[in-house]
């Protein structure tokens, strides 16, 4: 018998800004692996990022604006208060700490999944949590031999997989492919041009009124 709670969904990103690239994918990719909320969860300090990122408040202030009408989104907010960079592994030691019973999905785009090795602790990773991975345009690289190797040992192709165990599993979903990324929406506002269909409308007037990435160098 199956005795473990519902799965919990667990989305990271530095979301500078959040876009329709994150909310789309997620939202179908939640519903094909059957987990019912997702916490957007914003990094403080990013570590795999070149450029230094907009004030956490704002970024915080844009992701509540752009996931407001979905009620299977909400904020994690306990990477962004804190002073130290965002590990994930760290995060999810904590919420295996408060959640012993429940499997923890961490949701990631294609691009993500290529870089995984990179993390901090990655193998360690799949001791805690299982991946749900989102499509992701210009993704569909070769896969490395050590990602064919771990897809080969830990890829599952039914959500019952991901819900009959607590971690160590992971679910390529098949999500719409949005080219839409942070960096180019930085890019655009910075040159004044449209951002139509990229981002929610109050995310682009939040931009507007707090006067965002309009004198940023590096995107
Ligand atoms: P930047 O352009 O600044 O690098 P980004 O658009 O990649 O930012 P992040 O906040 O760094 O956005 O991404 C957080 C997560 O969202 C990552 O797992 C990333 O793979 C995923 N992601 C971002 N954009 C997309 C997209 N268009 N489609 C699918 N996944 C995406």
């Amino acid at each position: 018998m199956n005795t473990l709670r519902p799965a919990l969904g667990i989305f990271g990103g530095t979301f500078d800004p959040v876009h329709y690239g994150h909310t789309q994918p997620v939202i179908v990719a939640a519903r094909q692996a059957a987990v019912q909320s997702v916490a957007m969860l914003p990094c403080h300090i990013p570590v795999h990022k070149a450029h230094a990122p907009s004030a956490s408040r704002h970024r915080l202030a844009m992701l509540k604006l752009a996931i407001e009408q979905y009620p299977q989104l909400y904020t994690d907010e306990r990477e962004i208060h804190s002073d130290t960079p965002s590990y994930t592994i760290h995060t999810l030691r904590a919420l295996r700490k408060e959640y012993p019973k429940h499997p923890l999905c961490f949701f990631i785009g294609m691009d993500s999944l290529h870089s995984l090795m990179s993390w901090n602790e990655w193998q360690a990773l799949f001791e805690y949590c299982h991946f749900v991975v989102c499509c992701r345009p210009g993704s569909k690289k070769p896969l490395s031999e050590e990602l064919t190797h771990l897809l080969s040992q830990r890829q599952v192709s039914t959500n019952n997989a991901l819900h009959n165990a607590l971690n160590g599993k992971i679910f390529l979903a098949d999500t719409p492919e949005l080219a839409i990324s942070s960096s180019e929406i930085r890019q655009r506002i910075k040159e004044k041009q449209p951002t139509d269909g990229m981002l929610d409308p109050k995310v682009r007037r939040y931009i507007e009124t707090h006067k965002l990435y309009q004198l940023s160098t590096t995107f």
